[in-house]
């Protein structure tokens, strides 16, 4: 069985890549040449911990290639895997499928069967539309909805040992030919679900809703903490002990991020208006999330006082979280531009690299972590990158006379910091 994953980004090339790594032949495609000239000479696009050596032990093993032609890698395979963005819309709110359809379209000119199956998110209805487009005349093309739910900075690890393999069809026969395919998992104890290819849509949604609501729950919750004295991590604990409620995304800290809760969110809301059934808890998980950004923004201005032009502030990580390059959606990408228009200098660190979108006046990248807390006057943790939870404050202190930490994670224990020059404020707790 040869498969061809369209879109080689996070989701693409991870599945691509292992894939091939329990034993199947992969074309990883993509339209951009420069990503696939560099991953054909072994150089990884994305930041995603064991992706290279995978990338490096399947090429050799000649069961992963890459390719820039579509056309003809779909020609070459049986199952063609769709993973290609399907961002915001100019209008703010509905999912962009312009990158999805144009892919549909190369596919039209391929006239023998294969199946295919729609990785990408997409809403409810849209693969019933590649149906539509792709089975005109004869049935040369079976549609299968196939959501994934892999992690960026854990993608690998949740690819091989997903929760559940969702397979939305309409044919019993080829929900089968999935379920072979995906058997090495489900051996290893992924549960499958064959449904319907709108069920299949609808799960993907409802999936990532929900985590958003559950991670603004608590952040909402925090505020309420800081006002009462309460430190929200006990209030986490006590109620995900509660097995109906569970202990996972329940960490208080910034507006939730990412390339999906935030886009996913809202292109669900507008699914829903088109239909006239108003999302409403969703709606309110949304505004709350956008309000979090001002909030902390205007919590980290309050704390650097007056005299905001001679200020300096250091942020500890930039990206949505920890293990990914990615900054898609991340509260510092509001937050950082915001502080540099009001004369404040920031100073960053990540550990994935500088970012093009920040080479702006006032911002300023270093590439070691120390260096970046010289001469500042708050450090602000953003991301919950390993390096952060152990910082040498000793080191930190023989450059500045005193300084305020902004921990947005709650890396660290409050009583850590007593008696010492540093001011330490975290999120939810006393
Ligand atoms: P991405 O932007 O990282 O990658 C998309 C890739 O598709 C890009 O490399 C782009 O060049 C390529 N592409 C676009 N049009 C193409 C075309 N016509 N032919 C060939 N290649 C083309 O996106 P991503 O983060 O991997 O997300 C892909 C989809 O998976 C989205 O729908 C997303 O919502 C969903 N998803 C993402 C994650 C995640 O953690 N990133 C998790 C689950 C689901």
């Amino acid at each position: 069985m040869k498969l061809c994953f369209v879109g080689t980004g996070y989701v693409g090339l991870v599945s691509g890549v292992c894939f091939a790594d329990i034993g199947y032949e992969v074309i990883c495609v993509d339209r951009d040449k420069e990503k696939i000239r560099r991953l054909r000479n072994g150089i990884n696009p994305i930041y995603e911990p064991g992706l290279d050596e995978l990338i490096q032990k399947n090429t050799n093993a000649n069961r992963l290639t890459f390719s820039d032609n579509l056309h003809v890698s779909i020609k070459k395979s049986d199952i063609i895997f769709l993973a290609v963005g399907t961002p915001t819309s100019k209008d703010g709110n509905s999912a962009d499928l312009s990158q999805l359809f144009s892919v549909v379209k190369q596919i039209q000119k391929i006239k023998k069967h294969k199946i295919i199956v729609t990785k990408s998110t997409v809403p409810v209805g849209t693969n019933d539309k590649i149906d539509k487009i792709l089975n005109t005349k004869s049935k040369t093309f079976s549609i299968v909805s196939n959501p994934e739910f892999l992690r960026e900075g854990e993608a690998i690890k949740d690819f091989k040992f997903p929760d559940r393999i969702v397979i939305g069809s309409k044919s019993k026969s080829v929900s089968e030919i999935m379920r072979k395919l995906y058997r090495p998992l489900i051996n290893k104890g992924a549960s499958f679900l064959s449904c319907s290819l709108k069920s299949a849509e609808l799960i993907k949604y409802a999936s990532n809703a929900f985590l958003a609501t559950k991670i603004s729950f608590i952040n909402e919750l925090a505020n309420l903490c800081e006002k009462v004295s309460v430190n929200v991590e006990d209030v986490a604990i006590g109620i995900g002990l509660d097995k109906r409620i569970g202990p996972r995304f329940l960490r208080a800290g910034p507006a939730y991020g990412g390339s999906c809760f935030p886009k996913d969110t809202k292109a669900l809301i507008t699914t829903a208006r088109k239909y006239v059934s108003p999302l409403s808890i969703v709606s309110a998980v949304v505004k709350f999330n956008d309000e979090r950004k001002k909030y902390i923004e205007n919590k980290i201005i309050k704390l650097l006082g007056s005299n905001l032009k001679k200020k300096t502030i250091c942020f500890l990580g930039v990206t949505f979280k920890a293990n990914t390059d990615d900054t898609r959606d991340s509260s510092a990408m509001k937050m950082i531009p915001r502080f540099a228009s009001l004369g404040i200098r920031v100073n960053y660190y990540d550990p994935s690299g500088e970012k093009n979108f920040f080479k702006k006046k006032n911002i300023f990248f270093f590439n070691n972590l120390y260096s970046a807390t010289e001469n500042i006057d708050l450090i602000v943790i953003h991301t919950e990158w390993d390096e952060f939870k152990n910082l040498d404050f000793k080191k930190i202190l023989k450059k500045n006379r005193k300084i305020n930490i902004y921990d947005l994670r709650n890396l660290y224990d409050t009583n850590y910091f007593k008696n010492k020059k540093i001011s330490y404020y975290s999120i939810g707790r006393p």
